[in-house]
C-alpha cells in the first residue's frame, strides 16, 4: 500500500457513496466474490472474458471448511456441489507398479469439481450481473474514477476493480507487472474417465511411484477425474502442447497432441497398477496444466485514481495444485474482502485502511501457499529448485 493512500469514496455530508464493484473473472474466485458483495448492498458487474466459462482450473477441488463455510452463508446447499462425501484421503506408495503401503488421512474438507462448484455460483448471480465476453486489456482512471478497457475499445468505470481473473490475469500483468510465471518443469495431465466404470472407488486416492511421477484419482459425477504429474522440459511442453508453458498455462482437449497422448499412456504402463493405467488408456477427455511458480505477492491493493483495484485467487498468486490451496486462498480472500468493504459501507470505516487490514490479514497465507509448492515438489522429486 501507498503510505499516502487515496481517500475513501465519501459524500460532502460525511457519509459514504454506493461503492461500484467491477470483479474480473467470472470463474470462482469472480462469482463468489460478486455474490458476497452484492449481499452486502454493492453495486457489482462481474466482466468475463469468454462467452461460456470452461474447466481451465480442472475438474477436482478440494474445499477446506473455511471456504465450505462460506458457501454455507451464500446459502449454496452442500449436496449440489459435493458428489462424493468422502473426507478420506488414501495415500498409496507404488512399487513395480503394485501398492506396497496404504496410508489413511482425514480431509479438513470436501471435493468439489470445477462443474459442480462453478454452476451452483453461476446460476445465483442475478441475470444483468455477469457480463461474458468482455475481455478487460487496460486499466486508467479519469477524474479519480478507475476506467477499464475492453478488446473492442469499450470503456466501463467502477470504484474498485476486483480482478479475479487467474493465472495469466492482466491486472498482475497492469499492476504488479515484475512478478512473472516461472515453469515449475512438470505437467498435471488430467482426465476424465467415462468408460472404465470404477463402482468401488468412493475416496481421493493418491498414488506415489516416486520419484518424479504423482497420480491421483477420485470420483466425479459420471466416472473419475484423474490427475498424473510428470517430468516435462519447456521445449517437450511446447512441442506436445503447441506453446510455451507460460502462454499455454492450460493445454485444453483441442491442444493434447497424440504425443501428448502417448507420453502419458506410457508412463502410465511403467508406473501404475494395471488397473489405472487402463484407466488412463481409455480416458479421451485429457488435458493438461502446466505447474507454474510465481515471485510471492507482496501486496494486494493498488490505489488507482481516487478508486483501488486489488487482485484476488490465482491472480494475486497462482499455487502449485498439490498445495490444494488455489481455489481455497480465493474464497477465503473474497470473504474477508466482503467483511473489509461492509465495514466501509456499514460504518463508514476509512476505505484504504479497511483494505490494507484486508491485506494484512491474507497475503501471509497466500505467500505460505507459493512457498510449499516448491516443497512438496521436491518431496515427490518434480520440477527442479
Ligand atoms: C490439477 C489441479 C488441481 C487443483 N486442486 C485444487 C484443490 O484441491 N484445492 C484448491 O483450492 N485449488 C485447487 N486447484 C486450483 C484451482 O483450480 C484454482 O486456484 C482456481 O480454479 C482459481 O480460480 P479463479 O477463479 O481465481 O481463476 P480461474 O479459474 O483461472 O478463472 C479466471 C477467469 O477469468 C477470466 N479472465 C481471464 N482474463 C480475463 C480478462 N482479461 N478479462 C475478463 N476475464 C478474464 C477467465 O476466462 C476465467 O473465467 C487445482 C488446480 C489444478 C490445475
Amino acid at each position: 500500500m501507498d503510505s499516502n493512500p487515496a481517500p475513501a469514496a465519501r459524500t460532502t455530508d460525511g457519509g459514504t457513496r454506493r461503492l461500484s464493484v467491477a470483479v474480473i473473472g467470472g470463474s470462482l474466485t469472480g462469482p463468489v466474490t460478486a455474490l458476497l458483495l452484492l449481499r452486502a448492498g454493492f453495486d457489482v458487474t462481474v466482466y468475463e472474458a469468454t462467452p461460456a466459462s470452461a474447466p481451465l482450473g480442472g475438474g477436482l477441488i478440494g474445499l477446506e471448511h473455511t471456504a465450505l463455510d462460506v458457501l454455507d452463508r451464500l446459502d449454496i446447499p452442500q449436496r449440489e456441489f459435493i458428489a462424493y462425501d468422502s473426507e478420506t484421503i488414501r495415500q498409496v506408495a507404488i512399487r513395480d507398479r503394485q501398492p506396497e503401503q496404504t496410508a489413511l488421512r482425514t480431509y479438513p474438507g470436501r471435493n468439489t469439481t470445477w462443474t459442480l462448484l462453478h454452476r451452483a455460483l453461476a446460476a445465483r448471480v442475478p441475470a444483468g450481473v455477469l457480463r461474458r465476453g468482455m475481455r478487460v486489456t487496460g486499466l486508467t482512471h479519469h477524474a479519480g474514477r478507475p476506467i477499464l478497457q475492453f478488446t473492442d475499445g469499450h470503456t466501463e468505470t467502477a470504484d474498485l476493480v476486483v480482478f479475479a481473473d487467474g493465472r495469466s490475469s492482466i491486472g498482475r500483468r497492469l499492476l504488479d507487472p515484475g512478478r512473472k510465471l516461472h515453469y515449475a518443469g512438470y505437467v498435471a495431465h488430467r482426465g476424465i474417465a467415462t468408460n472404465t466404470p470404477q463402482p468401488d472407488l468412493r475416496d481421493f486416492v493418491r498414488m506415489e511411484p516416486c520419484p518424479g511421477a504423482q497420480f491421483n484419482i477420485a470420483p466425479v459425477p459420471g466416472g473419475c477425474d484423474w490427475t498424473f504429474y510428470l517430468g516435462c522440459t519447456a521445449t517437450d511442453y511446447e512441442q506436445r502442447f503447441g506453446a510455451n508453458p507460460t502462454r499455454r498455462v492450460f493445454a485444453l482437449p483441442q491442444h493434447i497432441t497424440p504425443a501428448a497422448r502417448t507420453h502419458v499412456d506410457e508412463h502410465a504402463d511403467q508406473l501404475l497398477p494395471s488397473d489405472h493405467a487402463a484407466v488412463v488408456h481409455a480416458t479421451t477427455a485429457r488435458m493438461a496444466v502446466p505447474v507454474l511458480d510465481i515471485d510471492p505477492p507482496t501486496r494486494m491493493v493498488w490505489p488507482v485514481g481516487d478508486g483501488h483495484a486489488v487482485l484476488l485467487g490465482d491472480a494475486l498468486a497462482p499455487v502449485r495444485p498439490h498445495t490444494a490451496r488455489g481455489a481455497n486462498n480465493g474464497i477465503e480472500q473474497a470473504a474477508g474482502l466482503a467483511v473489509a468493504l461492509t465495514q466501509h459501507r456499514r460504518y463508514n470505516a476509512d476505505l484504504p485502511t479497511a483494505l490494507h487490514g484486508w491485506q494484512r490479514r491474507h497475503l501471509p497465507t497466500a505467500v505460505a501457499a507459493v512457498r510449499q509448492g516448491p516443497v512438496i515438489g521436491d518431496k515427490l522429486g518434480l520440477g527442479a529448485r
